[in-house]
């Protein structure tokens, strides 16, 4: 019998990503996706700690109980060496309300990036250094939570350069091929090497341990 999974995200680039990454698990185990979305009386979750994993817990934790059903949840974000790690879990509000409050998410991540560039202006190429870091979070009502994390190194572009993905990808370029940004990857060469690739990738361990039927 299918088993539903709710997925705690309403950010259309991760649940596009997510279904990519979690293909073969959601296949072989015969798991539905859906999106949060599809539960209208879910509550909305503030992401008031300041871990990715606590953030991740909270949004899964949440989603659980008011679902019933298992419920995966992902924070991320870029923390830049330089910045002491920031944005870190600031990532996505990284530039207050600069694009305005009512702002579309892409008008958004173009003005967390234009801030970021401004920052890091003169800072030079050896100090560019930055990280996406992933959390993953199953939260299975009844049961243990279950937590992984994946990173993917890499370095700050002085300007944008493609156009897939979203955030912060036009900027990054990952240490694994430092001739593009994320955004120049395609989707499979993002999800290979990916924070969110390998936060799920440990993931799908568990889920292969504690969702099979
Ligand atoms: P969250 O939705 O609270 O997890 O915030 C994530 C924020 O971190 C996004 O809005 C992006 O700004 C940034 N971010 C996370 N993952 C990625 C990625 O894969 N590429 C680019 N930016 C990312």
């Amino acid at each position: 019998m299918t088993r539903q999974v709710v997925l705690a995200t309403l950010n259309e680039h991760k649940v596009y990503e997510l279904n990519q990454i979690l293909a073969k698990v959601v296949a072989d185990l015969d798991l539905e996706i859906v999106s949060a979305a599809a539960f209208p009386g879910v509550p909305d979750v503030r992401e008031t700690e300041v871990t990715f994993a606590g953030n991740a817990r909270l949004k899964a934790e949440a989603l659980a109980a008011a679902t019933g059903l298992p419920a995966l949840a992902d924070d991320s974000g870029l923390a830049v060496s330089v910045l002491g790690g920031c944005p870190g879990v600031f990532s996505a509000r990284w530039s207050g309300t600069r694009a305005g409050l009512a702002a579309p998410r892409t008008a958004k991540d173009r003005a967390n990036v234009t801030l970021l560039l401004e920052q890091l202006a003169d800072v030079p190429a050896q100090h560019r250094g930055a990280a996406f870091v992933c959390a993953a979070v199953l939260a299975i009502p009844g049961e243990e939570i279950a937590t992984c994390e994946g990173r993917v190194e890499g370095r700050l572009a002085y300007g944008p350069r493609g156009s897939n993905g979203f955030g912060y990808d036009p900027i990054f370029v990952p240490d694994a091929d430092p001739t593009r940004t994320l955004a120049e990857f395609t989707d499979a060469e993002k999800n290979a090497i990916s924070h969110r690739g390998n936060a799920f990738r440990s993931m799908e361990l568990i889920m292969r341990e504690r969702l099979a039927n």
